[in-house]
């Protein structure tokens, strides 16, 4: 049963964690559900239950394409790439997973196409003709992301197809007022086209009774549950899996050019995944996967997609003769000092941005500290997490093994004692004795409270250490068995926190597993005494977090002016084609779910940041003034000459009359916008524009390239 933590009869465990979309690269937001998967999956292993953890790259649909196409690779090659940028990411946080795969696999394709073949024999496909908007120019059709237009309530301009971002309003991309495909710019025309739909309503029965919501197995969180009652009572709508070419998918079974919809074949992937890890290590698949299995299944995931995993997916698994989930687990979102992560105040913090500043096992358990088994939003504020860390992990446990190890090699060679005193035996018993209180806060993922409780102890022990004092029985004369046994109950207590702190810390418990000269720690080693054994020296095992650390990740952040794309020059590749499609937002997967309008909040912060790509459009150059006119009328223009390399110079007329004289200026060089549109001037032509700061009148000046910079020279 799930919830026995007491019996060390061996438990079969599948645990999943959300798809990462293979678009963009993992960003701390993502890292709270991986981390908290992790930490839970650790503990099983711990426990000696067999235990996997599969994941995988989520591979398909539009955004994945487009990119693609942006970037003038196949989509292919993009996944690929991600894929290899996501591993790294996830191992150097110390996430294990058993087998990350891809979505883009030939397990995936085959799972995915017999599921919707079954799902068609049990009858709950229905295809029907719907009315789209289409990009004639693309040749392909718009989901409500694609298009843009003005807002039918406010009439704000450049709002996407299903709401408004200045007032809100949700809307049908066929209400914009001028609808244009974000892709080509084109007037997107209507079209018909077949669709396949998923008969959502039918289940609703099977749905209910597997939601079971008095029960002591219920596979949800109380708060995932009530959600679940909203979309009971507003109807179960049917749910549209095709997708019409081009697309990058599995194409449906004999219905050419109709695809499945990413989401219908995302989480297969958590078979296909499992699938592919049973092939190579020679696992039984379907004793997973048969609806009488004995394996116990779990989805770690957001709250932004519950709709897919605990409507859809229960639905799917059952009605194509596969076994249901075990328990859904539900988390919220992260927040940074309060807000929402924002790429302008740097809190959009990529895991590689991170990990160039900070130790990873910092982060998991600052989120251990926070998170609980409730569907709550998490805060990491930096002040607290400096404090947590080093007042907790370093100022409480480590420092226990600090404290005494020193006297251990120099006094006893390494040695620890045969028997301990009677305080510290008492000490160490006690803190033994708390655990399975740890293991079911664990296994019922109440991290902050099993956090809480393991800091508790390691006071307790802290103050033994501070009673004795071996520092004390170090200088005074005939203590010397005394010491010996207080610092060996101290490295006990150590080695039992140790244990506890395991899931969490996997990295530094293996440090304190070298240093204390055993083998991996299991949770069944709580119990027990390290005596008379042998310790290698005490090495330093943690150093402190000093602010500038978390100083100098927020400025890599803020500088990081593409954080949801990997840029260009870390991949080596050359800058994209220009292409209209730079004004379209493709970060996120296009999805259909009523529910998920606002919902993407680490995913999805809006401000004024621009990408590479438009910085690009803008061609600077530097330009030498060859002269410089008064004009006649005109009391604040200067006529320019420019030279920017070309056959022919430039006619400029910039506003610094007020600031600079025409003597001033002639010979020296400045910086120009060379490709902004002419403009007809009562006086002439202006071709261009020099760039120039300051509030204006006298206090204007005009920029001027360092020494050596040749006219026609791209600023970039
Ligand atoms: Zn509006």
């Amino acid at each position: 049963m799930p919830s026995d933590t007491t019996t060390n009869s061996s438990r079969k465990i599948l645990v999943t964690s959300a798809l990462p979309y293979a678009n963009g690269a993992i960003h701390i937001g993502h890292l709270v559900e991986y981390i908290q998967t992790d930490i839970w999956v650790r503990f099983q292993k711990m426990r000696a239950h067999s235990c996997y953890y599969v994941c995988a790259d989520d591979t398909h649909g539009t955004p994945i394409m487009l990119r693609a196409e942006q970037e003038g690779i196949t989509p292919e090659a993009l996944i690929e790439r991600v894929h290899g940028e996501h591993s790294k990411d996830f191992s150097d946080f110390a996430i294990e997973f058993d087998n990350y795969h891809s979505t883009h696999s030939d397990e995936n394709r085959e799972l995915s196409q017999d599921i919707y073949r079954r799902l068609d024999k049990a009858g709950l496909i229905t295809k029907r003709t719907i009315e789209q908007l289409y990009d004639p120019e693309k040749k392909m059709f718009l989901s409500d992301r694609f298009i843009k237009g003005g807002c039918p309530k406010c009439k704000a301009e450049e709002q996407y197809g299903d709401s408004c971002e200045k007032c809100g309003a949700t809307y049908s991309p066929t209400d914009l007022i001028k609808p244009y495909s974000a892709l080509s710019g084109a007037t997107p025309i209507t079209k018909k086209s077949e669709h396949h739909f998923f008969q959502l309503g039918e289940c609703e029965a099977f749905l209910k009774e597997w939601l079971n919501p008095d029960g002591e197995t219920a596979p949800l969180q109380l708060e995932a549950a009530n959600k679940m009652n909203e979309w009971f009572e507003a109807g179960l709508r049917d749910w549209d899996i095709s997708r019409d070419a081009p697309y990058f998918g599995f194409e449906i079974p004999n219905a050419p050019g109709k695809f499945l919809y990413v989401w219908l074949d995302a989480p297969v992937g958590y078979m296909a995944s499992f699938k592919n890890l049973c092939e190579k290590e020679g696992l039984d698949f379907d004793s997973y996967w048969q609806p009488d299995s004995d394996a116990e299944l779990y989805h770690f995931i957001g709250k932004d997609i519950l709709y897919f995993h605990a409507l859809f997916w229960p639905a799917t698994l059952k009605f194509s003769g596969y076994r249901t989930p075990t328990k859904i687990c539900v988390h919220g979102f992260l927040t940074v000092d309060g807000q929402k992560m924002s790429k302008s105040r740097g809190t959009f913090i990529m895991a590689r941005t991170y990990l160039d500043h900070l130790n990873p096992e910092y982060l998991r358990y600052y989120f251990a500290a926070k998170l609980s088994d409730r569907v709550e939003d998490i805060d990491l504020n930096f002040e607290d997490f400096t404090a947590r860390v080093n007042s907790n992990l370093i100022g409480k446990y480590i420092n226990i093994a600090s404290r005494s190890a020193g006297f251990i090699s120099k006094r006893f060679n390494g040695q620890l004692a045969a028997t301990l005193d009677a305080d510290g035996a008492k000490l160490v018993s006690e803190i033994q004795a708390q655990a399975e209180q740890i293991a079911a806060r664990f296994e019922a993922r109440q991290f902050s409270e099993a956090m809480r409780e393991i800091m508790a102890l390691a006071d307790q022990a802290n103050e033994y250490v501070s009673d004795k004092a071996p520092w004390v029985m170090a200088k005074a004369a005939g203590q010397e068995q005394q010491l010996h046994q207080v610092c060996s109950a101290i490295i006990n207590a150590f080695r039992v926190l140790t244990i506890y702190l395991k899931p969490v810390l996997p990295r530094l418990a293996s440090d304190v597993e070298a240093f204390l000269n055993i083998k991996p720690l299991q949770w069944r080693d709580v119990d027990g005494l390290l005596t008379d054994h042998a310790i290698n020296k005490y090495k330093h095992l943690m150093k402190r977090i000093e602010p500038p650390q978390i100083d100098a990740m927020l400025a890599a952040s803020a500088a990081t002016l593409q954080p949801t794309k990997p840029s260009p020059a870390r991949h080596g590749e050359a800058q994209q084609k220009e292409s209209k499609q730079k004004k379209s937002k493709v970060a996120k997967k296009e999805t259909t779910t009523p529910d998920n309008g606002a919902g993407h909040s680490v995913n999805d912060a809006t401000d004024n940041t621009i990408q590479f790509d438009d910085f690009a459009k803008v061609d600077l150059r530097i330009a030498k003034i060859v002269k410089a006119n008064h004009v006649e009328g005109a009391d604040k223009l200067l006529q320019l000459t420019l030279d920017i390399g070309e056959e022919k110079t430039r006619n400029v007329f910039a506003g610094i009359k007020s600031a600079y004289s025409p003597a001033q200026l002639e010979g020296k060089l400045t910086v120009m916008v060379a490709n902004l549109a002419p403009r007809k001037m009562r006086f002439g032509l202006s071709e261009g524009m020099v760039l120039a700061a300051g509030p204006g009148g006298k206090e204007l000046w005009i920029l001027e390239p360092h020494e050596g910079a040749q006219p026609g020279m791209k600023v970039k």
